[in-house]
């Protein structure tokens, strides 16, 4: 066993995906999955464990505290290829199971939009995929993990075994312990292929019937133009796709070659810009509706081909801004935030349209409910992005909805109590040595030590 060195140690800099805020994080890398109580004897600041820093705001930050980074907390432990059941260290990657268990017919039953992100953090935000509708979020195939406490206990979580601490944990922002193992249920699959199909729409009721027409397929997305206005109003492409049937080679997937090189200028990225890429990517494909047979590396993390493709946005970042509107105004709601952006000018290319289905969340804290969730990116420009943040996240408070925890940096207090109001049951579960800026932010709660 390896016990990290008491010295605060590791890279300089810890950076969230969108950029902002800027701290300069100490850091204190777990190595093995016994080390988080080693390290709390010899530290005595509030700490918060890290996995890959995909989280685009604070929830991966803590300003005046301790970054336990779990990446190299990454073992494999267990995979049986009768049930499916795979074990792993909380700090692997789902790029590392990938490569494991593609070859061995496996894949994973969940997985966001990068494959760069840990296991331990994908429970943490309890993520979500293009199969919400059918397979709900990434906590749904957890069946057990361990929970390490900052005073050294060690307990097994699963829906019968220690069950609080299991729905705390998920969704649980990194605040209740750390999670040092989790078992997966993976589902198999016989080819590398999607069964892919995309379709141009035009407006929300052609995104709404066509969602109503794939209820049986397992994925489903939809890229949407926030620039456009008047007869090309939220026009969009929705793409769906099943693993292919036919079986296949199962290789592992090429390792990415291409970097964004340099922090792009400020000026690169505006509303022109963005708008001819709006207006290129909708007519790429040229007819309204195309099948294609589409490995899932494309399908599942188009994004992943340009490594760091967030130093596009040039060195101040960008906002993501995610919510989920119920269904009762989901339609009049996502209507609304839409003619808001195009009419702020600040446009978002990475626009992302989906219909969340009615599988449970097992997380106290979930972010995903029955409805339509829209994610936008957007660059910092100070001045102009938080104000529409404000008016777009009170928006979402109208209608009914909430944002997401893993891609904010800028609700208030008084926005997040009311998109979560069972925040104070949560935090009876928070480990005291614990914290991040994001829930400092949120509850004006104060570390603990
Ligand atoms: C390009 C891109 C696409 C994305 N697409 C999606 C998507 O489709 N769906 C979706 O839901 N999300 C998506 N995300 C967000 C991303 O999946 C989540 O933010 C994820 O949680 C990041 O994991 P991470 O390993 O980088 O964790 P970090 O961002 O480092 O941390 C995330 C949270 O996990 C906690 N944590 C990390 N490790 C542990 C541990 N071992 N024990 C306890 N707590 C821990 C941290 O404290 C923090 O609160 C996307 C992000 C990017 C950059």
């Amino acid at each position: 066993m390896s016990l990290p060195s008491t010295e605060l140690e590791g890279p300089p800099a810890f950076e969230p995906w969108g950029r902002y805020p800027k701290y300069n994080a100490r850091i204190v890398p777990l190595h093995w999955r016994g080390d988080f109580p080693a390290v709390t004897d010899k530290i005595h600041d509030s700490a918060l464990p890290v996995g890959m820093g995909r989280s685009y705001g604070d929830v991966c930050l803590l300003k005046d505290g301790i970054l336990l980074l779990t990446t190299g907390m990454n073992r494999l432990i267990d995979f049986d290829p009768e049930t499916g059941l795979l074990t792993a260290e909380a700090g692997i990657t789902l790029a590392q199971i990938l490569d494991f268990a593609v070859p061995k017919g496996f894949f994973l039953p969940v997985t966001p939009g990068t494959k760069y992100v840990t296991l331990g953090g994908a429970i943490a935000n309890d993520i979500h995929g293009k199969n919400h509708h059918v397979a709900g979020t990434f906590g749904c195939h957890i069946t057990r993990f361990e929970l390490v406490r900052s005073d050294g206990s060690r307990m097994i979580c699963s829906p019968t075994e220690n069950p609080d601490y299991y729905a705390a944990t998920i969704g649980g922002l990194g605040l209740t312990g750390v999670i040092t193992w989790a078992t997966l249920q993976m589902k198999p699959i016989v080819s590398r292929l999607i069964d892919y199909e995309g379709i141009q729409f035009h407006g929300i009721d052609e995104f709404l019937d066509l969602t109503e027409q794939s209820k049986n397929i397992e994925y489903t997305v939809s890229w949407v133009d926030v620039t456009s206005t008047g007869k090309n109003f939220a026009r969009g492409v929705f793409m769906q796709g099943d693993h292919s049937s036919k079986r296949d080679e199962l290789k592992p997937s090429p390792k990415p070659k291409l970097v964004f090189p340099f922090d792009a200028p400020g000026f690169a990225l505006n509303s022109l810009s963005v708008s001819m890429f709006n207006t290129v990517f909708f007519h790429k494909q040229i007819h309204k509706r195309v099948v294609a047979l589409q490995d899932y590396e494309p399908f599942f993390y188009p994004l992943d081909k340009v490594l760091h493709w967030n130093r596009m946005y040039g060195k101040s970042g960008l906002l993501q801004f995610q919510y989920v509107i119920p269904w009762e105004h989901a339609k009049e709601g996502t209507a609304a935030i839409l003619r808001e952006v195009a009419k702020s000018g600040l446009a978002s290319f990475l626009a992302v349209l989906k219909a969340f289905g009615d599988v449970p969340s097992p997380g106290m804290m979930s972010f995903p409910k029955p409805g339509i969730t829209l994610a936008l990116d957007f660059p910092i420009k100070p001045e102009k992005s938080f104000p529409l943040f404000a008016r777009l996240a009170d928006m979402t408070r109208e209608f009914g909805g909430r944002l997401y925890p893993a891609k904010d940096a800028a609700m208030t207090a008084a926005q997040y109590q009311a998109f979560y109001p069972q925040w104070q049951r949560f935090a009876r579960f928070r480990d005291p040595m614990l914290t991040s800026s994001f829930w400092e932010r949120v509850t004006g709660d104060q570390p603990s030590i």
